[in-house]
């Protein structure tokens, strides 16, 4: 798959190495990135998510050398490069080049990727309980999309994947549900939508956001609460959503199986709709 990066005023094969080991970006791991998707010459929320890129890197003590307005732009210029139909994946990133443990924000380097990335096809996935736990915000940048909580979701995932299922459900340090290894929970109980509420121990998704404001606009309640493991295990339906894959069904959640079920459905027939109106 091919992918094109911007860099330093230019845009370069994506295969072509940018860093060196010696950058604290790569070896201390303060570097943020961003994803977003473009397809059919739409990129839904493509605003926010480089509006969060900005804040991601406050967060870790970087300077954000582009405006959030400016990424936009340099994005769209990326995803013009390939034909209209293409399935995309956007990614800007910062990371320091320099400083000795902390950050140097004068050394603070971006980059934007755009990847060939097809929408994932399947009917739904499955998932089981991590025994790995999401960081709370005392000891980890959980408010930013930093590359450093990625190693933590990448060993929940290897640990669900050698159990035989495709993704992890996460706790909080707490012990509530939080989210999947790389996408937003929902779950349905007798009609009723809950999604675990945003306290700081995970990402509030972008995906999620405007998955709760499309299905309050069509008048369905959705609550915003902590949800225990035990509920979820009891769950009707189970959902993600996410910037890579939009919306997906669970279709098995530790050894039961389940049906995609009308609110995950309509949820991502919801976001599709508004993904081609904002064209
Ligand atoms: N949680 C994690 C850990 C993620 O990596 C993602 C993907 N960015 C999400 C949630 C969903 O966030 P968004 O909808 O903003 O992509």
């Amino acid at each position: 798959m091919s992918s094109v990066v911007w860099n330093d005023g230019a845009w370069r094969d994506g295969a072509e190495p940018l860093l060196s080991v010696n950058a604290n970006g790569v070896w201390l791991a303060s570097s943020v990135f961003d994803g977003a998707r473009a397809f059919e010459n739409v990129a839904p929320d493509l605003d926010l998510h480089c509006q969060r890129l900005n804040r991601s890197a406050a967060v870790l003590g970087l300077k954000p050398l582009m405006s959030a307005g400016e990424i936009f732009d340099l994005a769209w210029e990326g995803i013009k490069k390939y034909p209209s139909g293409a399935e995309l994946y956007i990614k800007p990133l910062y990371w320091a080049e320099s400083g000795f443990v902390a950050p140097d924000p004068d050394s603070t380097r971006f980059a934007l990727s755009i990847s060939e990335a097809p929408l994932p096809t399947a009917a739904g996935f499955s998932a089981c309980l991590s025994s790995y736990r999401r960081p709370s915000p005392e000891v980890a940048p959980t408010q930013a999309k930093a590359s450093c909580l990625y190693p933590n979701a990448g060993r929940a995932l290897q640990e669900a994947q050698a159990a035989g299922y495709d993704n992890a459900v996460m706790l909080d340090p707490i012990g509530f549900v939080a989210e999947f290894a790389t996408a937003n929970i929902f779950m349905v109980k007798d009609g009723v939508v809950s999604t675990p509420v945003p306290n700081g121990c995970f990402l509030n998704g972008i995906t999620r956001q405007r998955v709760i404001a499309l299905l309050r606009g069509r008048d369905i309640e959705v609550q915003e609460r902590q949800i225990t493991p035990e509920e979820l295990e009891q769950a009707d339906e189970i959902f993600n959503t996410g910037n890579y894959s939009k919306v997906m069904p669970v279709i098995r959640y530790q050894s039961r199986d389940l049906q995609p079920g009308p609110v995950a459905a309509l949820a991502r027939e919801l976001y599709w709709e508004f993904a081609h109106k904002t064209s």
